[in-house]
């Protein structure tokens, strides 16, 4: 019997995480569900993937923790056996000018939306080696536009595209491809948590008027790991609304 192919998506338990496992179970693939702090709602999430009739498991890791992150693919290849895809999301946002910048928060940025994509696209391109397999990393538009208070954050997702387009040429030659998905302004807890006026400021900016949705940003993710994109590698496409143009 053919096994599913698997996907492992990391803060999986919200938001665009959450979108992304639930669109990829759509599509036929089983599905690891990571999470940091959030173990009922990765339940949820691992709840309806299996009334969809994939199988799934909710795997707690700090992706900032390397050794976290090595016992979460372990417990992946044991269930699942192998890896197809892994969708490098978790990431936190602590929005400050550069004067009031603090080192634990700069240190905890740099730890989770950097070295944590670093930990799991090393971690599931050991199990691709021989197989191919797709890495999607999420970005976010902050990367190649400048928001006041969002030096720190920008910079994490500069660096995410750097990466994207350096582990897409070395692992080429392995049929892994390594691609970017930068989304604007989506409608999750993490915008929720901006102050109301400043909200509305935001969606002025936005030529189509509203805020994405995070079904919207795991179709582009989804879309990326089919054939249809197979030949495609390095690339950072932008998902904002006409925000960066
Ligand atoms: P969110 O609603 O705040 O959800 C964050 C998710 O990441 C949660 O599942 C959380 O797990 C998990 N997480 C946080 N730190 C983690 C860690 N150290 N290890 C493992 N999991 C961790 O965020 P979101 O808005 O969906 O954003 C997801 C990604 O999209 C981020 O990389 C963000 O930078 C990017 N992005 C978002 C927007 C936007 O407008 N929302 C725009 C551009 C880019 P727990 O629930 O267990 O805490």
């Amino acid at each position: 019997m053919e096994e599913n192919k698997v996907a492992l998506v990391t803060g999986a338990s919200r938001g665009i995480g959450r979108a992304c496992a639930l669109k990829l179970a759509e599509n036929g693939y089983d599905v690891c569900v990571n999470y940091n702090s959030n173990s009922q709602k990765a339940e949820e999430v691992v709840a309806e993937i299996e009334k969809m009739g994939r199988k799934a498991i909710a795997v707690q890791a700090d992706t900032s923790d390397l050794k976290a992150v090595q016992n979460m693919f372990r417990e992946v290849t044991k269930t699942f056996r192998r890896i197809d895809v892994l969708v490098n999301n978790a990431g936190v946002v602590d929005d400050a000018y550069l004067l009031m910048i603090n080192e634990d928060s700069l240190s905890k940025s740099l730890d989770i939306n950097i070295k944590g994509y670093f930990h799991c696209a090393q971690a599931a391109a050991l199990k691709m080696m021989k197989t191919g397999g797709k890495i999607v990393n999420i970005s976010s538009v902050s990367s190649v536009l400048a928001v006041e208070g969002q030096g720190v954050y920008s910079a994490t997702k500069g660096a995410v595209n750097s990466m994207t387009a350096t582990l897409a040429k070395e692992l080429a030659p392995r049929n892994i491809t390594v691609n970017a998905v930068a989304p604007g302004f989506i409608e999750t807890e993490m915008i929720n948590a901006i102050p109301e006026d400043k909200r509305e400021g935001y969606l002025k900016a936005v030529p189509s008027g509203r805020f994405g949705t995070a079904e919207e940003v795991a179709g582009v993710v989804a879309a990326l790991c089919s054939d249809a994109f197979g030949y495609m590698t390095g690339q950072v496409l932008v998902l904002d609304g006409g925000l960066s143009l």
